[in-house]
């Protein structure tokens, strides 16, 4: 079994933050697009880069407050921390330059990038908290 979907993106950095596995089924699609994504932006910042979160359970999505229709939740987001001495800005203006990410949020400590099925981007400022960064009250 590989370790993952690419060179610099692991299954278990792709798995719920609750345990649950990377679903099968999207294994060949959404994680191959998403992994080559992923990789592209670490091939250009040349740092690694901190997987917060990936791959949500609708029950875990809920647990953390995420978005409804999330694309964590689909298996096409990630949310990334910048290298050590970059800002979020940074690390945005470098993914922006990549055509497969077609959703790039900035947050205060964090990047949200995903692979959605659309023409166009969407790209937004949010305030919230990394989802996956502190543990959850349940
Ligand atoms: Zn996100």
């Amino acid at each position: 079994m590989s370790l993952g979907p690419s060179r610099w993106l692991s299954w278990a950095e792709l798995a719920c933050k609750d345990g649950t596995p990377y679903p099968h089924e999207w294994r060949d699609s959404r994680a191959v697009a998403l992994a080559q994504a992923f990789d592209t932006l670490r091939a250009k910042v040349g740092l690694p880069l901190v997987v917060l979160s990936a791959f949500r359970t609708p029950e875990h999505n809920r647990a953390v407050d995420g978005a409804r229709q999330s694309q964590h939740v689909q298996g096409r987001a990630l949310d990334l921390l910048p290298p050590k001495g970059w800002t979020v800005a940074q690390l945005a203006a470098v993914a922006a330059d990549i055509p497969s990410i077609r959703g790039l949020g900035l947050y205060g400590s964090f990047l949200h990038i995903d692979v959605r099925p659309t023409a166009r981007r969407a790209t937004w400022r949010g305030a919230r908290a990394a989802a996956d960064a502190v543990t959850p009250i349940r």
